[in-house]
């Protein structure tokens, strides 16, 4: 293996390269747009499109693509070769500056939720210059936006810059409020992404791990995750030799692979890299993801990126930190240490407390799926319910501010904005809650709800946008008022006051917690069908208006993509079961009770009685005859969706979901009764303690 700092984005077209590659003039107009989004001359995008192509050429590469993310939460990818014939025969190997900015993939089979009639199938795809270029698989890949030709947006990466714009314009007013010139403010996100390894010759017995990344049937192990020895444990060889694989394949495309550890639920692990912009994040764990699933395969396993792939152990989720920090590197959520500091400090608090208070319902959507509706309000994950805990020092200044009691660190004073220094906020992980879906920790939000399969885009489009819109009314109201100092004091006030209700520091886990969230309003969406339908509320649609991230028309295509996920996901889910229990669990059945029944009659016409093997006959006929209503049942509930997305959403939740899981528990017992050597499935013991 090459050195480490040698290795570490050998595939990517970075800042160093085209420093290297690049004459001046180019290289700054090319810095230029990264750094402040400014269009790019199409002159200046065929040297650059050249000299990506030289540098990708002696790397052995031989196609170009431009790499999207459409609605399917997974990436895009059409292959071209770099070839293009001349007169004489021959080909020579070109890339023009048209093909580094435009593409034009045939996009008609990409979900648009109604938005691109079939007959205008065409969309584009436009070169992100704020995420570099890298090589995977011998192909240099363009990161891309991806709209239609009459302008809508048919990704997720589109609205992600847009808001990560929206949010750095009104940061930027507000900022200016506190005499700051600041030109830029950026998201910043790191994804720690928790995944289940488990070997691959068990994966290929289980069709439903293969067609839907769970398993539908299997009894609990004997052992469980109950000893809590797999967390933090020490890592077993095989899977240690595949995470320095993995790492090193990370760090050639740039991504900062950083901590890794094992994870609560036996097999399960995680990785965090360093954090990043949201956008270079969004991609870099699109790619962790797509990476981590070939890096497993060349080591015997597959990875599972599902919510819940085993039931009765911990799922897996993706916790999104964020935080907002300028051009110059000042993170804004860092409290400082002084008290000017600690005034925008609580300044930018606030607009985050208020925005995920008037916006709870968003980033219950923007986290909701089928697969992560095993997740939220299990108990292991946070609830369905969206709240925030900022710990005790912050929730006394909270306290102090507005009820203007005596606050101990300042000296048993009341906490005053602009005069008093805040005390100094933890960052240890030592005191923090584990068990509220969006925390505080020291100097950014750690947003616990996203599940592991899931594209982060969608969640910081929500978070930036909402933060925006509380800071575009802190801005408007301050740029306004004749004493600064006085106007933000009663705007700090008064905001904390008002969304003090979205904080909540106990434990989310305990069943009083959701008995208290509705008490003080607030929304508890168990589960997708129902959180979906709320998308395109009015405050909703105007939100994302007011700053120009979706129309109400791409508000609806995207709530109807999730609806029709979601009512796919689960009739996928529903015929899987439907096939494994008629041609491999209930035959399972049938066999063992009539193996041993032969035993039974040939023991009799010897003069043996077998009375226990007797029972035992009929109690596995028994099931397997109560298992084959319960799959007709099922059957019926298939057949019986209605039409209409809505309905089949809430139809397959309350009918379908709760039929597969009756005949799951009969089959989960029958299990239990049948020689291991004919049951045709690995067992969770199998999967969850492989050698
Ligand atoms: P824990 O598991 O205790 O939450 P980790 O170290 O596993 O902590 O993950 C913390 C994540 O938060 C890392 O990805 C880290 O880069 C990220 N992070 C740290 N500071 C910031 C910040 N200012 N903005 C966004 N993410 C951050
Ligand atoms: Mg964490």
């Amino acid at each position: 293996m090459k050195k480490i700092p040698e290795l570490f984005g050998s595939m990517v077209f970075n800042e160093a390269v085209m420093k290297e590659r690049l004459p001046k003039d180019v290289y700054k107009a090319l810095k230029c747009t990264i750094r402040r989004g400014t269009a790019l001359d199409a002159q200046i995008a065929g040297v650059v499109a050249n000299a990506m192509k030289d540098w990708a050429i002696e790397k052995g590469v031989t196609h170009f693509t431009h790499w999207f993310q459409p609605m399917t939460g997974i990436t895009a990818e059409k292959h071209d070769a770099f070839i293009s014939p001349s007169a004489d025969g021959t080909v020579i190997m070109e890339f023009s500056g048209k093909e580094l900015i435009k593409g034009e993939p045939d996009a008609s089979s990409f979900p648009s939720g109604g938005l691109r009639a079939t007959f205008e199938a065409r969309g584009y795809t436009a070169w992100d210059p704020t995420s570099y270029a890298f090589i995977k698989d011998d192909t240099l890949c363009i990161p891309t936006a991806f709209c239609s030709y009459t302008g809508e947006i048919l990704d997720k990466k589109t609205p992600l810059l847009r808001s990560m714009e929206a949010i750095s314009k009104q940061a930027c007013r507000v900022l200016r409020l506190f005499g700051k010139d600041v030109a830029r403010v950026t998201t910043t996100v790191g994804p720690e992404q928790e995944y289940f390894l488990i070997d691959k010759e068990d994966y290929k017995k289980r069709p439903d791990l293969i067609l839907t990344g769970r398993t539908l049937f299997g009894a609990p192990s004997p052992k469980g995750q109950e000893l809590e020895d797999h967390y933090f444990g020490t890592i077993r060889p095989r899977v240690k030799a595949f995470m320095k694989d993995l790492n090193e394949e990370l760090w050639k495309l740039g991504i900062s692979a950083k901590t890794e550890h094992n994870e609560v639920a036996p097999c399960q692990h995680e990785l965090a890299p360093i954090f990043a912009t949201a956008n270079i994040a969004t991609d870099h764990n699109q790619l962790t993801m797509e990476i981590l699933k070939k890096v497993a395969e060349r080591h015997g396993f597959v990875c599972l990126l599902h919510e819940k792939p085993f039931e009765g152990v911990n799922g897996s989720g993706k916790h999104n930190n964020w935080s907002i920090s300028t051009d110059r590197g000042e993170n804004l959520l860092d409290p400082g240490t002084t008290p000017a500091d600690n005034a925008q400090f609580l300044l930018f608090l606030a607009a985050v407390i208020k925005a995920v208070d008037e916006y709870q319902d968003l980033l219950r959507i923007s986290v909701a799926s089928a697969g992560n509706d095993h997740r939220l309000g299990a108990n292991e994950a946070p609830p369905a319910v969206v709240s925030m805990y900022v710990g005790d020092e912050l929730a006394a200044v909270i306290d102090s501010l507005v009820s203007g009691s005596s606050y101990a660190s300042c000296g048993e004073k009341m906490m005053d904005i602009g005069v008093c220094t805040l005390p100094a906020i933890p960052q240890d992980n030592s005191d923090r809650n584990r068990t509220s879906p969006f925390a505080f920790t020291g100097n950014k939000f750690e947003f616990r709800m996203p599940g592991s399969s899931f594209n982060i885009a969608c969640t910081n489009v929500m978070l930036n946008t909402a933060v925006a819109d509380s800071l575009m009314a802190f801005a408007a109201e301050l740029e306004a008022a004749e004493d600064f100092d006085a106007a933000l004091s009663a705007l700090i006030r008064r905001e904390l006051a008002a969304h003090r209700r979205i904080i909540f520091n106990g434990n989310g886990y305990s069943p009083e917690w959701p008995v208290e969230a509705e008490r003080r309003g607030l929304l508890n969406l168990r589960a997708t069908p129902e959180a979906v339908v709320h998308y395109t509320d009015a405050k909703n649609v105007a939100l994302f208006a007011r700053h120009g991230i979706y129309t109400e028309q791409e508000m609806r295509s995207r709530q109807e993509i999730s609806l029709e996920e979601y009512c796919k996901v689960i009739r996928i889910e529903a015929r899987t079961s439907l096939n494994m229990l008629k041609k491999q669990i209930i035959p399972a059945g049938v066999a063992w009770s009539r193996e041993m029944a032969e035993g039974v009659a040939l023991k009799k016409r010897i003069g043996v009685s077998a009375p226990a093997e007797a029972a035992m006959v009929q109690q596995i006929t028994d099931k397997t005859a109560e298992l084959s209503a319960l799959t007709e049942a099922l059957e019926a509930a298939v057949d019986g969706a209605p039409s209409g997305l809505e309905a089949c959403a809430m139809y397959a939740h309350e009918t379908v979901i709760p039929a597969m899981e009756a005949a799951r528990k009969a089959a989960d017992a029958l299990e239990l009764m049948v020689d291991k050597k004919v049951w045709p499935l690995p067992t969770y013991a199998d999967m969850l303690f492989y050698v």
